[in-house]
C-alpha cells in the first residue's frame, strides 16, 4: 500500500487502488462479489451493465488495426462506430493533442477560445452553416438541434410550433429528448413518459410527412443515411421533397450527420452529395477522431433564437477537443483525401458485391454510401458479426438485420483485400452451419 495521497484533518485519503478491499474483484476471472442482492444475475464488473460487451480488450491501435491484450491483431472495420475516421493513433492527431496538452486543457466558455473560433469558421466555410455550438457527443449535438428549431419558431413569433417530424428507424442519441426523437420503443421503455413533441412517420414516405405537418410543427429531422437503423439511404428526391415542404410551411430542415459526417460517405458531409441543404445539423463522432466532440451547425437565421444564456456546456469547445477537431479537418480537407476515400469506397463496395454473389446464403444485399456500408444478413446479423470476429475482422451490428462495415477513411487497398479474404472465410464457415432467415430483405 502507498502512503496516503493527502491527509485531510485526521482522516487519511488513500490512493483508490490501495483502499482496504471489502469486495473481491478479479477482472481476469470477470467476477465481482456484490455488496447487495443481484436477483441471481451475475455481476461481472463494477460497470453498470448497459452494454452487451464482447469479452475482448485492446491495448493499442495502429491505423486500421487494433492489437488485443493477448497480442492478436484485428482489422477494425467498426472504427469505434464511425469515430476513428483517421484510424487509430494517427501521428498527426497524436502530435496535435500532445502539443495542446502542454499548453492549456480547459478554460471554460467564460472566455474566448481561439481554437474553437477557428474550428467554427472552418466548418462554416465548408458547409451551409454560419454558426456552430460545440459540445461533447452526438446526443448533445442533437439536443442542441432540437433546442435551435424550437427557439427559432419562438423567436419567429410562432411559439406554438414546437413539434418535430422524425422517422421510423431513426437514432439520435440516448438523452431523454433524443430518445423521444428516435422513437424506438425498446430504448424508451421504462423511462417514464417520453419527451413530448415528436411525430414519427415511415422513412422515405413523403405523403406521410405531408400528412403529419400540423399547426404545431416546427421542423423535420432526418439522418441522410440511417446508420444504427441499418444503413438505410434516404433517396435524393425524398430529401428534396422535405426541403420543399419545409420552405412551404416555414419549418426548419434538420439533419443528423453524427454518423455520416466528416468524410464517411466520400464527401465532407452526406448532404453535400445530394445537394439538399439543411438549416441546422448535428455532427460528432469522426470530427473528434476519438476525442469526445460534437457540434450543432446552423444558419444565422435558424440560430436567431439562441442568444446568451439559452444554451451551454462546461466542456464544450474545450481546447483539447478543438485542437483535435482542427487537426482532423487539416487531414480530411487536404487535397486528394476525399478522392481517395471515394476510390476506396468503390473498390470495397465492388468486392462486397462479389461476396454477396459468392455467399448468397449468408449475405442478401450490400447497401450504403462511401465507407458506410451494410451487409444485409440472411441469418441473424449477430452470427455474422461473431463469425467475422472469429476471423479477426471487427464489424458492427445495426438494425434491419444489417452488419455495418465502417473501415477508417485511411484504409489501404491491401487492407480491403485482407478484409474481403476474412469475410469470404467467415461467410464460407457460416454457410455450412446457418439456417436461412426468410425475413431478410434487401
Ligand atoms: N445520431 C446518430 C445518427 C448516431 O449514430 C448517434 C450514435 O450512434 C447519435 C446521434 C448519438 O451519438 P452519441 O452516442 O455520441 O451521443
Amino acid at each position: 500500500m502507498h502512503a496516503p495521497l493527502l491527509t485531510e484533518g485526521t482522516r487519511a485519503i488513500q490512493c483508490g487502488s490501495c483502499r482496504p478491499q471489502r469486495r473481491q474483484i478479479s477482472f481476469s476471472a470477470l467476477s465481482v462479489e456484490p455488496k447487495g442482492p443481484t436477483d441471481g444475475r451475475a455481476v461481472t464488473s463494477h460497470l453498470l451493465p448497459t452494454y452487451a460487451r464482447v469479452d475482448l480488450a485492446f491495448e493499442r491501435g495502429e491505423g486500421a488495426w487494433l492489437v488485443a491484450t493477448n497480442g492478436e491483431r484485428y482489422l477494425d472495420f467498426t472504427s469505434g462506430v464511425a469515430v476513428n475516421g483517421l484510424g487509430h493513433a494517427h501521428p498527426y492527431l497524436v502530435a496535435a493533442l500532445k502539443a495542446q496538452a502542454d499548453k492549456v486543457w480547459h478554460v471554460s466558455n467564460l472566455f474566448r477560445i481561439s481554437e474553437a473560433e477557428r474550428l467554427a469558421e472552418r466548418l462554416c466555410a465548408e458547409t451551409f452553416a454560419d454558426l456552430a455550438f460545440f459540445c461533447n457527443s452526438g446526443a448533445e449535438a442533437m439536443e442542441c438541434v432540437i433546442k435551435v428549431v424550437r427557439k427559432y419558431q419562438y423567436a419567429s413569433g410562432r411559439p406554438e410550433h414546437y413539434r418535430i417530424i422524425t422517422f421510423e428507424g431513426a437514432f439520435h442519441g440516448r438523452t431523454l429528448a433524443t430518445l423521444a426523437a428516435g422513437g424506438q420503443k425498446k430504448y424508451l421503455e421504462g423511462f417514464g413518459p417520453p419527451v413530448a413533441g415528436f411525430d414519427q412517420v415511415p422513412f422515405g414516405d413523403l405523403d406521410a410527412v405531408k400528412a403529419a405537418i400540423g399547426p404545431e410543427t416546427a421542423a423535420i429531422l432526418i439522418e441522410p443515411i440511417q446508420g444504427e437503423g441499418g444503413v438505410r439511404v434516404a433517396a435524393t428526391p425524398f430529401l428534396r421533397g422535405l426541403r420543399e415542404l419545409c420552405d412551404r410551411h416555414g419549418l426548419l430542415l434538420a439533419f443528423d450527420e453524427v454518423q455520416t459526417g466528416v468524410g464517411r460517405t466520400g464527401s465532407l458531409f452526406a448532404y453535400q452529395r445530394c445537394g439538399v441543404e439543411p438549416d441546422v445539423m448535428g455532427i460528432a463522432k469522426a470530427i473528434g477522431g476519438g476525442f469526445p466532440l460534437g457540434a450543432c451547425l446552423c444558419t444565422a437565421d435558424a440560430g436567431k433564437g439562441m442568444t446568451a444564456g439559452t444554451h451551454g456546456s462546461t466542456f464544450g469547445a474545450n481546447p483539447l477537443a478543438m485542437t483535435v477537431g482542427n487537426a482532423v479537418l487539416d487531414i480530411v480537407l487536404a487535397p486528394g483525401f476525399l478522392d481517395k476515400v471515394r476510390r476506396s469506397a468503390i473498390l470495397f463496395r465492388q468486392r462486397l458485391a462479389e461476396m454477396r454473389d459468392r455467399h448468397a446464403g449468408v449475405i442478401a444485399a450490400v447497401r450504403g454510401e462511401g465507407l458506410l456500408l451494410g451487409l444485409v444478413a440472411v441469418g441473424p446479423n449477430g452470427a455474422l458479426v461473431d463469425a467475422l470476429r472469429a476471423e479477426k475482422l471487427l464489424a458492427a451490428a445495426a438494425g434491419d438485420n444489417v452488419v455495418r462495415m465502417l473501415p477508417p477513411l485511411i484504409i489501404e487497398e491491401t487492407e480491403i483485400a485482407e478484409a474481403i479474404t476474412r469475410i469470404d472465410r467467415a461467410a464460407g464457415r457460416l454457410e455450412q452451419t446457418s439456417q436461412p432467415n426468410a425475413e431478410a430483405k434487401p
